[in-house]
């Protein structure tokens, strides 16, 4: 049996897979294949319709915040982002917590003035900034990196930032409906979708229409989120397979008790883990501050080279999948995304215990 800890495209629940399977070759008894039907028929715009609704409802939006399925990646929304918010002349005020927020503000500079406010880069990113320079009220907006997936850093109190008085934009892409948060406190939220909500190639963004049309910039029509409003995300050939994907995953979100239930469970199941590590500081050493500590990425390094290729070798046996830590990092990063069940956590506990006992 394997085990799935991949940091992303990420675990997916089962049931999702099944209906997908048999999407492929029938789809509702249509005939046809999910693969084969038109995006502007009756057979997919329910599809989109009930993605869009979804969203909306798990994250408990409100009539000013508009629902998006782009393409691109999380990456792209590096970009995108500044193009349509921040003017030439402005400024916006960026977190540097990890490679992903470093990304977002080496774009952001194409288009505007950046303020970073703080950053944890000296220390390799293994805390999250305690303190940070004022923040100019004059700020287009304030970014931030909810989850560094690469660090295993999350941020946990968003109340300094909620009361920054300018407008939040924040990256999702790792912990996007994790947990209940005020999402209409954010201006714009963006997140690929390949860990928590489905397969890659498509984006979820959720942006307040009222940040948009400000800036004095020519925008090409692609790349204008006003353009995808409009055009109910189908402003061209959108992802169709990739959103269906979505549009289970969420059901699936939906069925368990939304947000709030999954969010239990995700702290149970980190709990567990991080208890582990920290119950064999000999063998087993988190990266992270304790309080920085993510839920959804867990990552610790072994005492030396040759523990570390023992551990890869049991986790290769015993099923363990994508435990080994990012490039730049080194070391061990476990993947504990919605949809990972907390048996897979209790199996890779219990060979943490046996692998440390044997010493
Ligand atoms: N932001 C974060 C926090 C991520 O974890 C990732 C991907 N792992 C990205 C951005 C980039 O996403 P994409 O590959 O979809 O462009």
């Amino acid at each position: 049996m394997q085990h799935n800890f991949n940091a992303g495209p990420a675990i997916l629940p089962k049931e999702v897979y099944e209906q997908a399977s048999q999407a492929v070759l029938n789809f509702n008894d249509t005939g046809l294949s999910i693969l084969e039907i038109g995006h502007r028929t009756k057979l997919f715009q329910p599809i989109m319709d009930e993605a869009l609704a979804l969203v909306k409802e798990l994250m408990s939006l409100d009539a000013d915040h508009e629902v998006l399925f782009l393409h691109g990646g999380a990456s792209t929304q590096f970009m995108q982002v500044p193009m349509n918010l921040l003017d030439d002349n402005a400024s916006a005020a960026f977190t540097d917590t990890g490679v992903w927020a470093a990304k977002a503000i080496k774009e952001a500079k194409l288009y505007g003035n950046v303020d970073v406010i703080c950053s944890s880069k000296e220390s390799t990113y293994n805390h999250l900034p305690k303190e940070w320079t004022p923040i100019n009220p004059e700020s287009t907006y304030l970014h931030l990196t909810t989850n560094n997936t690469i660090y295993g850093t999350q941020w946990q109190d968003f109340s300094p930032f909620y009361n920054a008085g300018v407008p939040l934009v924040a990256d999702m892409s790792s912990d996007i409906l994790s947990r209940p948060m005020d999402y209409n406190k954010f201006g714009l939220i963006y997140a690929g979708a390949q860990k928590n909500i489905g397969a890659a190639g498509v984006n979820l963004v959720v942006v307040d229409k009222n940040m948009l049309g400000k800036v004095s910039r020519k925008l090409p029509t692609m790349m204008d989120y006003r353009n995808h409003i409009e055009n109910g995300s189908m402003l061209n050939t959108p992802p169709v397979f990739a959103i269906y994907i979505c549009m289970l995953t969420l059901r699936w979100l939906k069925a368990k008790g939304g947000v709030a239930a999954i969010e239990k469970e995700n702290i149970h199941k980190a709990k567990l883990l991080y208890d582990t590590i920290d119950a064999y500081p000999e063998v087993f050493t988190g990266t992270v501050a304790k309080e920085d500590r993510s839920l959804m990425n867990a990552c610790f390094v072994m005492q030396n080279s040759d523990a570390e290729a023992r551990f890869n070798a049991m986790c290769q046996q015993e099923g363990f999948v994508g435990v080994k830590g990012h490039r730049s990092v080194g070391g061990f990063r476990v993947s504990l995304y919605n949809a990972l069940p907390y048996e897979s956590v209790v199996a890779l506990t219990e060979a943490m215990k046996q692998f440390a006992a044997k010493g």
